[in-house]
């Protein structure tokens, strides 16, 4: 028969499973701690003064109408011998429960950044108010002011976003303060559409961001809030703003509940999204280690539809069916220039593997128009996918 779900985190993931399953005839109780969402996707675009944050809100009345009960309250705790999620006041029973929590920052991981440095050297990787301190800081900004966006290495948020982010605020400068320059300080020799994003930099703001990879002191070792300082192996840089990414790892709850792994992260099976610790909880998102997936928006829709399957299947006395699943990440290097990447993945081996062959990124080398279209399928897929998750 149908059963009681109760799913924890209202983002991308957790919107999307709630209301798939509860399309699916299931009793669902959706956990969210905020009363308005803030997406990440579109979120660099506020902060180059393209939209304003309105743009990027979302609330839950859509889903209250659509029959699922939404609860604004912090999941504390787990309790899952007696399938419960604990709250402030009370508990929920569930017999299945989904995880969406998304990341937590590692306020532990880069000396010198801890949430008081956040608030002088925000990371902006949560939308929200985060977005509105840098996009105040970087307005505020004289002209020749250097803006630095310190990268972390491998797993994180959303791979692309630190080079989009660094494209928009250059389109912004590039009109406004010409004479200042992006520094993008990363821990790694390699980054998501790489030739694509250096295809558009040097097309549309030549000179006007530099890459300084791992291999070449980019790494940030350590930070000082104080004197707006970002240290390297290699140097110490003093900059107008400091936009700090720092390492991550799932959502606190699923360390709680016991479902994150010494990685920091939720192995899970590649079928169903359960998790491979505790039985009946299914991790999906960012949260997750989805294998060769990467943490994006489109892929948390894509995992929740997948896990939403299965539990209605093992709700149901079945058996989940075979996974299979895309991604596409849509960037933008200016509002009329955009590119993607995209990718098929199935299990293999206990993981979710990339089909080879069945993915790709745009074209190097294309015509305006390509890429103007790109752009409008970037805010078309926008559309969708908010409106699939809360509208
Ligand atoms: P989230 O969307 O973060 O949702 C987690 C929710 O859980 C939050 O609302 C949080 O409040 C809630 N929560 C957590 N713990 C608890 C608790 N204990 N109790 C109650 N509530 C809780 N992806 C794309 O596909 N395309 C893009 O163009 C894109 N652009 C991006 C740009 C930037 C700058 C960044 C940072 C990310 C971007 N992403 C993009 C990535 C995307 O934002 C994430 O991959 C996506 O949000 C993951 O969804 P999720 O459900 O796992 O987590």
């Amino acid at each position: 028969g149908t059963g009681r779900v109760v799913v924890v985190g209202g983002g991308f993931g957790g919107a999307t499973a709630a209301r798939a399953l509860a399309a699916l005839g299931h009793e669902v109780t959706l956990v969210e701690r905020q009363p308005t969402y803030w997406t990440c996707p579109f979120s660099n675009a506020v902060l180059a003064g393209l939209s304003p944050m309105e743009a990027i809100a979302f609330g839950y009345d859509a889903l209250r109408a659509g029959g699922l009960t939404v609860v604004e309250g912090e999941a504390q705790g787990i309790d899952p011998e007696r399938r419960e999620v604990r709250l402030g006041d009370g508990a929920l029973p569930y017999d299945r429960l989904v995880l969406s929590p998304g990341i937590d920052l590692r306020f532990d991981a880069l000396p010198g950044y801890d949430e008081a440095a956040a608030e002088v050297m925000p990371h902006a990787w949560k939308a929200g108010p985060q977005t509105e301190l840098l996009r105040r800081q970087i307005e505020a900004m004289e002209d020749g002011g250097v803006v630095a966006i310190a990268v972390p290495e491998n797993p994180f948020r959303c791979p692309p976003g630190p080079y989009e982010r660094a494209s928009l605020i250059a389109h912004y400068l590039k009109a406004q303060k010409p004479r200042s320059k992006i520094l993008i300080l990363d821990a790694k020799d390699a980054f998501s559409k790489r030739p694509l994003f250096e295809e558009a930099w040097a097309a549309l703001y030549p000179g006007l961001i530099e890459w300084v990879p791992v291999s070449l002191g980019g790494k940030v070792v350590g930070v000082d809030p104080g004197t707006m300082t970002l240290r390297t192996d290699f140097a110490e840089h003093r900059v107008a703003v400091a936009n700090v990414i720092p390492p991550q790892r799932a959502g606190t709850i699923a360390t709680a509940a016991e479902v994150a792994d010494a990685t920091g992260w939720c192995p899970v099976s590649p079928e169903t999204f359960e998790s491979a610790l505790v039985p009946g909880i299914h991790v999906i998102g960012d949260a997750c280690l989805a294998g060769a997936m990467p943490k994006s928006a489109f892929s948390a829709n894509a995992q929740a539809k997948v896990a939403a399957q299965a539990i209605d299947a093992l709700l149901r006395g079945g058996t989940p069916g075979p996974s299979k699943l895309i991604n596409t990440c849509y960037s933008l290097a200016a509002p009329d220039y955009g590119f993607t990447v995209a990718g098929v993945y199935q299990p293999s081996d206990g993981a979710l593997a990339e089909v080879e062959g069945a993915g790709g990124t745009s074209p190097l080398g294309a015509p305006a128009a390509v890429r103007a279209a790109e752009a409008d399928y970037a805010r078309a897929w926008y559309g969708t996918i908010t409106a699939e998750a809360f509208g």
